[in-house]
């Protein structure tokens, strides 16, 4: 953790409480991670079943920890009653820090920040953990812009230690410095960038899916492209990647970069996420993606 990441941090209050708006895939994770970490949070869904796979996610995690000897069946009770899932608001107005993780798409975003907003104290801080979607944009459906701000994990969020802490145009020290405080801890190494689409990592990681793109157009085997990424020493290959981001939040990512950025990112066809999402395949959430799962 950087020197300057130590120091905002020491400007910015101990989070307590902590709430997430999605149990799905990011959001399950941001609660489990929090939960281990010590601190408890509230997991707002709008579907019972959304709730329940979030849990199942977290108890999967903790679980392996107990198998390993590496954490006592009671130490894992007491940091799955720390996450509450609901399907209500009930008790936002005791959280300090809330993470939006629902679906990507501005005008869902606009409408929860919105609403998220009207029951959270007044010096709370609500950050959106977008991959794309630019901060300030987002702010504009709010009152207090000056308490939000970008705070975007990676996929697995218990896996990657990284969090781009993203500032707005009308984002304030404070604001980034509790969020600095709350990835600190949660284990992470937070980073402060700039509002842009896509921020920092998308920014890299946006143009290397679409030269893996038009390498499977000119002919390439996806699986044989993902050999030959993970020989050169990525985690896994690109094609893997997307099954496990999710090809609807990927589609739904790429069409915000080309639209942030046009000249670089709009290409003139039709990109494979894109087939991908109009055919279904979603990727690991719904079974099948580049690779079918059981
Ligand atoms: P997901 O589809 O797995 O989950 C989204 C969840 O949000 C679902 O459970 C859905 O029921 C819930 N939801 C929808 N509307 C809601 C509302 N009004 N209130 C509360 N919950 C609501 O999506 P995900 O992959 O977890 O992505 C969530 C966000 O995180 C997106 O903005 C995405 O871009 C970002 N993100 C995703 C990844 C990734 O690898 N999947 C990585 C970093 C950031």
């Amino acid at each position: 953790v950087s020197k300057y990441a130590k120091t905002v941090a020491k400007q910015g209050g101990d989070v307590k409480q902590a709430a997430v708006l999605g149990a799905g895939i990011m959001g399950g994770g941001i609660a489990y991670q929090s939960a281990y970490k010590g601190t408890p949070i509230l997991m707002k869904d709008i579907a019972e079943s959304g709730l329940a796979l979030g849990m199942k996610e977290a108890g999967k995690l903790l679980s392996k920890r107990v198998s390993r000897g590496r954490m006592t069946p009671d130490k894992m009770a007491s940091v799955l009653s720390s996450i509450r899932p609901m399907l209500t608001y009930d008790g936002f107005d005791s959280v300090d820090v809330v993470v939006e993780a629902v679906v990507e798409n501005a005008k869902v975003k606009h409408a929860v920040l919105a609403e998220t907003e009207k029951h959270i104290r007044k010096d709370a801080v609500l950050a959106s953990n977008t991959s794309t979607i630019s901060i300030s944009y987002l702010a504009e459906a709010l009152e207090r812009p000056e308490n939000f701000c970008g705070m975007h994990f990676f996929n697995p969020v218990h896996a990657m230690p990284l969090v781009e802490v993203i500032r707005g145009e009308k984002t304030s020290d404070e604001t980034v410095a509790r969020t600095v405080k709350y990835a600190l801890q949660m284990g992470k190494t937070p980073i402060v960038v700039n509002d842009c689409p896509g921020f920092f990592v998308n920014r890299v990681l946006f143009p290397y899916f679409a030269g893996f793109d038009m390498l499977v157009r000119d002919g390439a085997d996806f699986r044989h492209v993902d050999k030959v990424m993970e020989r050169y020493g990525m985690p896994m290959g690109p094609a893997y990647l997307m099954d496990v981001v999710g090809i609807d939040t990927g589609f739904h990512a790429a069409e915000v970069m080309a639209e942030g950025f046009p000249d670089r990112m709009r290409h003139p066809f039709k990109g494979i996420s894109q087939m991908m999402f109009e055919a279904n395949r979603f990727g690991q959430k719904n079974g099948i993606g580049f690779y079918k799962y059981e």
